[in-house]
């Protein structure tokens, strides 16, 4: 194959929009497909951590998502059933390494939007909507993806390497024939949003997880539409109950009822009912197209890692598509891309957000008060403190990937 000169990319969620906008700001041109004519506001991710801000400060989106969003320097955790605060950790503690020491609450299209609004004015940058890829063949000279358009018609496009950032049902991971292997969490889970202030009636921080061996739940502020400020609690949907049950008012009024019993019944914005997997892709690179985001890991929300490390996988990975570009040894870039990023997937996000729903499930007494007093332990110790939010914040994790060689 001759392939066209540029870097295709498959899925514009936001590792495909960042990893696109990293490569165009490098003055490589790329093509980004999405099977979508829109960029979608459904409810999900609404964190960037600490390390993520850093991460695309270089890429001028920083500064455009912070007025968007609200800080967010301390998260709580809190046990429902001795109605407590346990403790309460704050970025600012560890401001000496961080650049911007707290969280961002921002929902996950105003970052994509902030990535597209930068890349468009690139004028090697191009966006493909509705265009679904649907195949991926690659050999030694490039890649060819043929994409489908809402007509069913199809047409065909090459270039030197692909990225597959299209999402947990990743075609482009299929397609090679990469395993996906881990497991399905039995619950579903639910986010329902809400505009009564948790802060004002009960003292949430803009993060909290709610501990209790039924009914664990967590509760997140993110700006809205308007800035108004809305509140997204999640909750398990334990059983068989049919979708319409558990989306319906009754049920989650209960829910609400019981995880926070401070003025019920409250006002429903959204509500969304969800599976939730802990799957790491057995690779993360194959021969000239690579894996980032849920397209390669997928994990539950609780720690707000899923997409944060998604977009530190696209960064790191441009910067090797870029040595690729200007003459390095692709496989040998994208070797170092798979084993810096993907022992990262299984080592923090699997591993911290598998613990931290199993901390907030906990149903045995003793169990559940020894992993407790822990946190606070770690809390009220400087060293421990210090470790416990370097790793939340993905700090950590950053920094040992790129110790890899
Ligand atoms: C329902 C749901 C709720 C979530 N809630 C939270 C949360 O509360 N907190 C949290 O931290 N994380 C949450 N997540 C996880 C978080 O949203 C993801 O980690 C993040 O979206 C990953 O970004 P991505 O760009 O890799 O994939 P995605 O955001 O899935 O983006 C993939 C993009 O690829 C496009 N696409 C898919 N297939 C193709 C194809 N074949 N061809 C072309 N385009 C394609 C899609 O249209 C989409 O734009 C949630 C995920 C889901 C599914």
């Amino acid at each position: 194959m001759t392939p066209d000169d540029c870097i295709l990319i498959a899925g514009a969620g936001p590792v495909g929009m960042t990893t696109a906008l990293a490569l165009a700001k490098a003055g490589i041109p790329v093509k980004l497909f999405d099977s979508l004519d829109h960029i979608p506001a459904d409810h999900r991710a609404s964190t960037l951590h600490p390390s993520s801000l850093m991460m695309v400060e270089d890429l001028g989106m920083t500064e455009k998502l912070l007025p968007r969003g609200i800080e967010s320097p301390m998260f709580q955790f809190r046990d429902r059933v001795s109605d407590r605060i346990v403790v309460e950790f704050d970025y600012r503690d560890i401001a000496d390494e961080l650049t911007y020491p707290y969280a961002l609450q921002v929902e996950q299209h105003k970052t994509i939007e902030v990535a597209w609004e930068i890349a468009r004015e690139i004028d090697c940058f191009e966006l493909i909507r509705e265009r679904e890829v649907i195949g991926v063949i690659q050999d030694d000279d490039g890649v060819k993806i043929t994409v489908q358009a809402p007509d069913g018609s199809t047409e065909t496009h090459t270039g030197r390497y692909l990225v597959g950032a299209d999402g947990g049902r990743s075609i482009v991971r299929k397609a090679l024939d990469i395993d996906f292997p881990g497991f399905t969490w039995e619950e579903r889970f639910i986010i329902v949003s809400t505009y009564y202030d948790f802060e004002e009636a009960a003292g949430y921080r803009y993060r909290n997880y709610v501990a209790h061996p039924e009914r664990w739940c967590a509760m997140i502020k993110v700006p809205g539409d308007e800035s108004e400020g809305v509140w997204r609690a999640l909750f398990p949907a334990f059983g068989n109950d049919p979708d319409e049950e558990v989306l319906s008012d009754e049920w989650i009024q209960a829910r609400f009822a019981e995880c926070y019993p401070y003025d019920p019944p409250y006002d429903l914005l959204h509500r969304n009912l969800y599976s939730v997997h802990q799957r790491v892709a057995a690779t993360f690179a194959k021969g000239r197209v690579a894996l980032a985001g849920d397209a390669a890991h997928v994990n539950n929300p609780l720690g707000g890692m899923g997409m944060n490390s998604g977009i530190h996988d696209g960064l790191n990975v441009a910067k090797k598509l870029e040595a690729a570009w200007h003459g390095g040894d692709h496989e040998a870039l994208l070797a170092r891309y798979d084993r810096q990023r993907r022992p990262m997937a299984e080592k923090y996000v699997q591993a911290q957000s598998i613990n931290n729903k199993r901390m907030l499930q906990e149903t045995d007494p003793k169990i559940r008060e020894e992993r407790l007093n822990e946190l606070q332990q770690t809390r009220n110790d400087p060293d421990s403190n210090r470790a416990y939010l370097r790793r939340s914040s993905l700090v950590q994790m950053v920094e040992e990937a790129d110790s890899i060689q």
